[in-house]
């Protein structure tokens, strides 16, 4: 390997029974080795490591999340990357909510993990995943700084009026609630290479960007500050997604509780697993999809009129709050891959200067893009995402302002 391991960058990204994580170059963006382990705590798992052009897999129990990075570690030293031993720069955590506290990219110490801890009433299916992860790789590389990257950091200066939900301001006190935003890493990042693509100042740059992914979130960037999103206390919030419903009627809820007996657990379960794309048309992978709608399903037809729907809902109130737009970008799986929703998506608006490019929306490129024409009112891009570049860069910034000190560091929580 021609990096140095201890320029690089471990990024880990911990769900309830999987890891996704990469060993990257913060500068240059060049990863070294990445891989996924999943089924955590299940019968069978799997580890997939892919390193220098090679792929291992293992699989057989993980019983816990330490086990699966103990594998993972194993494959490292495998191709030629012992961590232990090397050393890396830093680990960076993509931790999903940071609620009130934590706004900035922050070193671990005990007590950061305790908060992250606590933060688990907001974020029950994710932050004790996250902890998870972060206390078995302290375990694993304890003379390494670990740094938790909030995906709600982003969002938390959205301005009041566009963070306050109007119910009882004593309850949403007492309870935390206000929206907090999510994919606020990705939305951060995305904003920064659209000024840089455009070669304009981020600080006079209004933007709307769709990230568009299993989970589907947009946001309005006023100057390079959110000024307004889609996702809100929970990720549940907004745009229609793979499992997930976007926007309900609160008395839905009520509804069901007192109509259909469901509980706290049985409505969690519908509206995280089985609504959305999913609930409509039976799957949520929007290839499988495409297909169900090529072969003439009704259902998938309407699932995607419904995903379309909410999109356009979202850009016409995100064109109203910005009143100048200097971009509209889309990114992510869905947003960066298919021709079809960003077209229907902008569809008719040409009297607001938004046009897509046939030829420019279909052709096979990657990278950052126009797809409007030449000369567009409103350029429209495409951008794609690298959440994972965007962490190990926080990461490897506060492990500088730190003087490179590990985690036994008292950083206190921000
Ligand atoms: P992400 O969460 O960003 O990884 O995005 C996952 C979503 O992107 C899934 O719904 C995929 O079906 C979708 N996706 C990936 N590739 C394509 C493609 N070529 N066309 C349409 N959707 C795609």
């Amino acid at each position: 390997m021609s990096e140095r391991a201890d320029e690089l960058v471990l990024v880990i990204n911990s769900g309830s029974s999987s890891i996704k994580y990469q060993l990257l170059d913060p500068e240059s963006g060049v990863v070294a080795a990445s891989g996924l382990v999943e089924r955590i705590g299940e019968e069978r798992g799997s580890v997939e490591h892919r390193a220098d052009g090679r792929r291992i897999e293992h699989e057989g129990p993980i019983p816990d999340h330490k086990a699966g990075l103990r594998l993972v570690f194993d494959m490292f030293a495998d191709t030629g990357h012992d961590l232990a031993a090397a050393g890396v720069r830093a680990v960076g955590h993509r931790v999903v909510h940071g609620g009130e506290i934590f706004y900035e990219p922050t070193l671990i110490t005990d007590d950061v993990v305790a908060a992250i801890s606590e933060l688990s009433t907001l974020a029950p299916l994710h932050n004790p995943a996250n902890v998870t992860g972060i206390e078995s790789t302290r375990e694993l590389l304890p003379g390494v700084p670990q740094v938790a990257v909030f995906d709600t950091a982003f969002f938390h200066g959205l301005p009041e009026a566009a963070k306050t939900y109007a119910i009882d301001a004593k309850v949403a006190a007492a309870h935390g609630i206000r929206k907090y935003g999510f994919h606020g890493t990705s939305h951060e990042y995305v904003a920064g290479q659209v000024a840089e693509f455009l070669d304009r100042a981020p600080d006079r740059t209004n933007q709307i960007i769709f990230h568009l992914g299993n989970g589907a979130s947009a946001s309005a960037v006023r100057g390079g500050d959110p000024a307004d999103t889609t996702m809100g206390l929970t990720p549940l919030e907004g745009l229609v997604m793979g499992t997930r419903g976007g926007d309900l009627d609160p008395g839905i809820l009520l509804h069901l509780m007192r109509s259909a007996g469901l509980d706290a657990d049985a409505i969690d379960r519908l509206l995280n697993r089985n609504s959305g794309i999913k609930g409509l048309s039976g799957v949520n992978d929007f290839r499988e999809l495409q297909r169900l709608i090529d072969a003439g399903d009704e259902s998938a037809r309407l699932a995607y009129d419904v995903y379309i729907h909410r999109l356009r809902r979202y850009l016409g109130a995100y064109l109203v709050e910005l009143g100048r737009v200097d971009a509209i970008t889309f990114t992510a799986g869905v947003g960066e891959n298919s021709p079809a929703v960003r077209a229907d998506a902008l569809a008719g608006l040409e009297n607001f200067g938004i046009t897509v490019d046939p030829a420019r929306n279909t052709a096979k490129e990657r990278g950052a893009r126009y797809i409007s024409p030449a000369g567009a009112k409103v350029p429209v891009l495409v951008v794609p995402t690298n959440e994972e570049l965007a962490i190990a860069r926080a990461a490897s910034r506060v492990v500088a302002e730190h003087g490179g000190r590990s985690n036994s560091v008292e950083s206190g929580g921000r």
